[in-house]
């Protein structure tokens, strides 16, 4: 079933988000169009610091309380797309997937709130406009996105609760060379890592999601360490009664903007939907949550092995590449960094250049931290080309 909703993803697919920076009015947009069906429910919530209106969207008449919430982290934009996507599943009518909708939506009322930072979101940054990390905020509750989110779980109860984030695009799936595409947490609620039957849920949940994804994405799902943020809101909703899964979205190869891990999100979400509707997640064991990998940083961008740099010092050189907004547009430039000169055995390259045999041109030196703009060479000529972090194999 999920893997014909995955090959059929396209007809859901809000066509109008292409970017991770598509930014709060188009969003608001979007809400205005669904208002005009009368399965949504759509209410302005409060404001946000900059007074932009934050809005809950809710779906279905079920008792099951589930609430998702996306990008409280302003730069973190992956589910945000894809819970629009979802809201077209929603609205979709008279498909194959008909039953699947209704018996979600007769089991469970869908509380989805897109965008808690706008502000953030409109200025690409993790912070509120106050300059505040909200999922440090749980306790403290200085931001008024914070005070929302915590008067929402309070007055609704939800059963479950999906904290949807953006991870950072390097990290590993273990100590491996694949990238965590997705990885997940059942957040700890206290700093035993307890299991309680609200936790064990979240565990049971998270098995199933991991399962669907690595047909997609084979040994490139990660874990968090459970370890116990007091201050955090996915601990604290744990703690407060709800069963919280951390759905954070990494790295895939060739995906700057996200738009496969949309994809996967869509999917595992309305999966998530599906289980806790039939209950399905129930009769999973936990053990092979603990068997996630745990998500490890042993990953650049671009690893070049056996260079040789000067008469007898041969070196690998490990570079990334990493994005700055471009002002006043949706899109980014890269620039690239040489992060390590010396042995990286131990680490692995999303690309990877065996460099054996090869030198620098004549007169390039290395320096840490500068640009990855280098041409190597062998007897035969010019053999590579890097510019800013991104290698060309040249014609011979
Ligand atoms: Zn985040």
């Amino acid at each position: 079933m999920f893997h014909q909703l995955y090959q059929f993803y396209e007809k859901y697919q809000e066509k109008s988000i292409t970017k991770r920076r598509f930014g709060y009015q188009l969003l608001v947009s979007l809400l205005e169009q669904h208002r005009q069906h009368a399965l949504f429910d759509i209410q302005t919530i409060g404001c946000s610091t900059e007074q932009r209106n934050i809005y809950l969207i809710k779906i279905g008449k079920g008792k099951t309380k589930v609430l998702l919430w996306s990008q409280m982290h302003g730069d973190e934009a992956t589910a945000t797309m894809a819970l629009m996507d979802i809201c077209n599943f929603f609205a979709t009518t008279a498909d194959e997937f008909t039953e699947l909708r209704n018996h979600i939506l007769a089991t469970c009322t869908l509380y989805i709130v897109p965008m808690l930072n706008p502000d953030g979101a409109e200025a690409w940054s993790r912070y509120t406009a106050l300059g505040i990390d909200m999922n440090r905020d749980a306790l403290a509750l200085q931001t008024p996105e914070g005070r929302l989110l915590k008067s929402l779980v309070m007055d609704l109860q939800p059963a479950f609760g999906f904290n949807l984030h953006d991870q950072g695009r390097r990290y590993s799936a273990g100590n491996t060379g694949n990238l965590a595409t997705v990885s997940f947490l059942a957040t700890a609620y206290n700093e035993a890592q307890d299991i309680n039957p609200v936790r064990h849920r979240a565990m049971q949940l998270i098995v199933q999601l991991n399962r669907l994804l690595q047909a997609y994405i084979p040994d490139a799902v990660g874990k968090w360490p459970a370890d116990f943020e007091p201050r955090a809101f996915g601990d604290n909703i744990q703690k407060w009664g709800t069963s919280l899964v951390l759905i954070e979205s990494g790295g895939y190869k060739n995906d700057p903007e996200k738009q496969y891990i949309r994809q996967l999100n869509f999917i595992a979400i309305l999966k998530a939907l599906a289980s806790i509707a039939t209950g399905e997640y129930q009769k999973e064991d936990i053990q092979p949550y603990d068997s996630i990998p745990v998500n490890s940083k042993v990953i650049y961008d671009l690893i070049i092995r056996n260079l040789r740099i000067a008469p007898d010092c041969t070196v690998d050189l490990a570079i990334n590449r990493d994005e700055t907004s471009v002002p006043q547009s949706d899109t980014f430039r890269e620039t690239s960094s040489i992060e390590e000169i010396g042995d990286m055995s131990v680490f692995f390259g999303t690309d990877e250049i065996d460099a054996t045999g090869l030198h620098l041109a004549d007169g390039q030196t290395l320096r840490l931290g500068m640009p990855a703009n280098l041409d190597l060479y062998n007897a035969e000529g010019l053999q590579y080309r890097i510019v800013n972090g991104v290698a060309t194999r040249m014609a011979i």
